[in-house]
């Protein structure tokens, strides 16, 4: 009768694996998450005894009753029925062990008892040793093995000794099976806690969500600590508290310095300095990462002592966190370059039309005006006295018009010497404006007198979008430039003459479509470090029929507002399809082909159909089809966004992002697009030679694919050291004049050709 130490090897081996219940568990369960750890409710390891017999009861607790383990009592509850037993399990939760007798009310009372228990209640971590009166009565090994029971005594057997034994074996694999099933746990829930970071929108919320997240993943208090640290021309190593809460929230968005917590202080800079995580006797400081000049830690509280494990799934939580930091900073530094105008940190184009939409979205556009404030003979100051002079002037004008007008209005530099002003009528008037230049400037020591021309555009019954209030607030500038300097000018729909001509283009557009004057060139992408191409992007052109070329830039606006595009991008995508199936039968076999795909024609209810039709009537293979969406289209709807790009990379076809960097959809956004490939715009790869700045965007946006899991395309690329300085950064592809021209189909082919 020795088998039953062979049993309990083998029941303890597959109970240390079978817990698929407890990950479906995991997956639904509650999102605010009950406790991972042994917070055991008393103090001693809970032993149930289930036996009709009261004498076992007694003699049991003879037996055990003042025994400890590992420091802790044994406590006992006593249940003199199966029925009984189920009772106090749907009250209990934490018991250890269960000695249970095997014939009670009925004779097998006892293993319907542990079938219960298995897999009704679910119970898989209490451990379980079956006593029976009688040798006859043992339970088949199935049993025993399926309902994961730890041992199986007859009660003569079980000496005094032995049932200490029995117990204190049963205890040590319960504490076990509880260690393991805490740290499966954790994992899932750092790996939780990271996806779920990825949706914080900033700095700030990224850091209170690392406590809290810690805190529920470790079970321990709320009570924590995130600093940054840089080393840079204005921060100079302080510890700075970005997120703070519990006892530690008096601390939030302060400087830290010795004074205030010595023991704060001491941990965090050690975090910082070590590069690495301190389990300390003072307490724990969590190194978070960052980069050169900027680093991240956190204090945590801790009331329990960490083990082996806990240390483990620190480091693995950290370094979920770091990954997360590092897009997270990556986008806010993005998002900065995108909205801010580096000179003079106000909002660039970009923001202000932002600020605009919401002008015109919102109740207060009844009296809203935008205007936009020209420095007259800018670049004549500019071109005699210096680049340096001309930013200082800027940074002049950009200063007074803040102080004066910053607190009640957005101002905004828009463009070269142009700064936008934006808010009340009352406020926005061109005294009020024009009357901040009366006064000289002093820059660089030197008295400069000014003067100014403002275009202004009353939103109140504005028809327009943000982008088109800025265009006719310009077109206001202009005149007033034209008529009278030092003035100004309100925009007015007669003005328009611009409309004019669009109406004419659009017109001009119909019978363009119908008298083919369209086609379609084809400029191909290029592998850097092969210097292969492995792809090409479809553009249109327009040659008109006096043989003059209208850009793109000018015409698929007025196509998109007129409602053409629809027809026309059909039409680009069928050619382009075409053209991809002819270069697969030249040989080109593994050949992308890209096609720019318009806001509009995303929009349209039968986009999707349109894109399968055109797929089985061309036979082009959907996996070398990809679709160009810019970012602004990334930005709207979210969720009618995602489904339907979803439903199209099911067809196979993939998803760029055309001029990546120009406006931003935040970093969860950008995941939940489940976009392919990035474009980075060619502003930022022609910016990448000018070298004026630290790290360039282009270099973020390639960081950030890679982070991702994208692939990156550089636009727009002209010359040998924009190519090795891309190359450099790690970017795999690149499309630009130093590499080919857009052109027709037929020239595409020889190009291949002789360009292996
Ligand atoms: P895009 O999608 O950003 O296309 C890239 C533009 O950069 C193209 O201008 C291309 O000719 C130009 N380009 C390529 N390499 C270089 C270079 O090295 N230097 C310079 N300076 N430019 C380069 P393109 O063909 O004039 O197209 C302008 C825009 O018109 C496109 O910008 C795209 O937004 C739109 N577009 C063109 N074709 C289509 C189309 O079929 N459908 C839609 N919806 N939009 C289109
Ligand atoms: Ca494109
Ligand atoms: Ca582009």
């Amino acid at each position: 009768m020795n088998e039953p130490d062979g049993l309990l090897e083998k029941t303890m081996n597959r109970s240390d694996m079978s817990d698929d219940e407890d990950l479906v568990f995991l997956a639904e369960g509650p999102a605010e998450p009950e406790s991972l750890d042994t917070p055991p409710a008393s103090d001693g390891w809970r032993i149930l005894i289930v036996d009709d017999d009261t004498d076992v009861h007694t003699a049991t607790l003879f037996a055990l009753g003042k025994l400890e383990m590992q420091q802790r009592p044994l406590e006992f509850l006593h249940a003199y029925s199966a029925a009984e037993a189920r009772t106090i399990l749907a009250a209990e939760s934490d018991l250890a062990v269960i000695l249970l007798d095997v014939v009670m009310e009925r004779e097998d009372s006892g293993l319907q008892l542990v079938r219960h228990i298995r897999e009704e209640l679910k119970l898989s971590e209490v451990r379980i040793i079956l006593r029976t009166g009688q040798p006859g009565y043992a339970p088949e090994i199935d049993a025993i093995r399926d309902f994961d029971i730890n041992d199986y005594k007859t009660k003569s057997e079980l000496t005094r000794i032995k049932l200490y034994t029995a117990v204190a074996t049963a205890i040590r694999s319960y504490e076990q099976i509880r260690a393991i099933n805490a740290s499966r746990r954790r994992l899932d829930r750092i790996a939780r806690a990271s996806t779920d970071l990825m949706t914080a929108h900033g700095l700030e919320n990224f850091a209170y969500g690392i406590i809290n997240h810690a805190s529920a993943v470790f079970d321990i208090p709320n009570n924590g600590l995130v600093c940054i640290q840089e080393h840079g021309r204005d921060r100079t190593g302080e510890l700075f508290v970005i997120a703070a809460s519990g006892r530690y929230s008096p601390a939030a968005d302060t400087a830290l310095d010795a004074g205030q917590d010595a023991r704060l202080q001491r941990l965090l800079l050690r975090a910082l300095k070590e590069r690495r995580n301190i389990f300390d006797a003072d307490g724990v400081a969590l190194h978070l990462g960052g980069n050169a000049n900027r680093n991240f830690a956190a204090v945590l509280d801790i009331e329990r002592p960490l083990d082996e494990i806990d240390r483990s799934l620190m480091e693995v939580f950290c370094r979920n966190i770091m990954v997360g930091l590092d897009n997270i900073l990556l986008m806010t530094r993005l998002e900065t370059f995108a909205f801010y105008d580096p000179l003079t940190k106000l909002p660039n184009r970009t923001r202000l039309r932002e600020l605009v939409d919401k002008a015109l979205g919102g109740q207060a556009r009844g009296d809203a005006t935008l205007a936009l404030v020209d420095i007259d003979h800018f670049s004549e100051t500019n071109d005699a006295l210096g680049h340096q002079f001309g930013d200082l002037l800027l940074l002049g004008v950009a200063a007074r018009l803040k102080k004066h007008l910053g607190s009640q209005l957005v101002v905004g530099r828009v463009g070269g010497d142009t700064f936008g002003v934006l808010g009340e009528a009352c406020l926005v008037n061109p005294s009020i404006l024009l009357e901040l230049f009366s006064r000289p400037f002093r820059i660089d020591g030197q008295e400069v007198q000014l003067t100014a021309t403002a275009g202004l555009l009353r939103l109140d019954d504005y028809e327009g979008s943000g982008a088109d209030a800025l265009k006719d607030a310009d077109i206001a500038l202009k005149r007033a430039k034209l008529l009278q300097r030092a003035g100004h000018f309100y925009f007015t729909r007669n003005m328009g003459v611009d409309i004019r001509e669009r109406v004419r283009m659009m017109h001009a557009l119909r019978t363009a479509i119908d008298e083919q004057e369209m086609f379609v060139v084809y400029q191909p992408q290029i592998d850097l470090a092969t210097r292969r191409a492995v792809g090409a992007e479809a553009l249109l052109r327009w040659k008109t029929r006096d043989g003059n070329f209208i850009p793109p830039d000018r015409f698929i606006p007025i196509a998109e507002f007129s409602g053409l595009i629809i027809k026309i991008g059909e039409r680009v995508l069928r050619e382009a399809c075409r053209e991809l199936v002819r270069l697969q039968a030249l040989g080109f076999t593994d050949f992308t082909m890209s096609v720019n795909v318009s806001q509009v024609q995303f929009r349209h209810p039968r986009f999707l159909d349109m894109l399968e039709a055109v797929l089985a009537e061309t036979g082009a293979p959907a996996s070398q089809i990809e679709l160009e969406i810019t970012e602004s289209i990334a930005m709207e709807d979210p969720d009618v966004l995602i489904d339907l790009l979803r439903r199209i990379k099911h067809t196979g076809v993939s998803i760029a992002i055309d001029d990546f960097g120009t406006g931003f959809s935040s970093l969860s956004y950008l995941q939940r697009l489940q976009a392919d490939r990035l474009k980075i715009d060619r502003l930022f790869v022609t910016e990448i030679t000018s070298a004026s700045r630290g790290s360039s965007i282009a270099e973020m946006v390639i960081q950030l694919g890679r982070n991702l899991g994208m692939s990156v395309v550089a636009e727009g690329v002209e010359d040998e050291r924009q190519a090795a300085i891309l190359s450099s950064l790690g970017c795999p592809l690149a499309q630009g004049y130093l590499f080919a021209r857009p052109m027709p189909f037929d020239q595409l082919a020889g190009w291949l050709r002789d360009n292996p």
